[in-house]
């Protein structure tokens, strides 16, 4: 299981991206939202859809779920 997060401040086109805890991209804690462990992105993608309608995987640390 991983810790994700999830970005506040969305990125140009919209969306805001999901992180794992251990991602070199992983935005400042001001600009992050917790969203707790999971065993996938693609539930923390869920999770994070709680929060925003617009959200998509990090390119780096959720490649699976990076569509955009
Ligand atoms: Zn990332």
């Amino acid at each position: 299981m991983k810790l994700y997060y999830v970005n506040k401040n969305p990125q140009i086109r919209g969306e805001h991206e999901v992180h794992s805890s251990d991602c070199i991209y992983l935005p400042t804690l001001e600009n992050r939202q917790y969203l707790g462990y999971f065993n996938n992105c693609a539930e923390a993608v869920k999770e994070a859809r709680k929060f925003y309608a617009n959200v998509d995987g990090c390119f780096y640390c959720c490649p699976q779920c990076h569509t955009k």
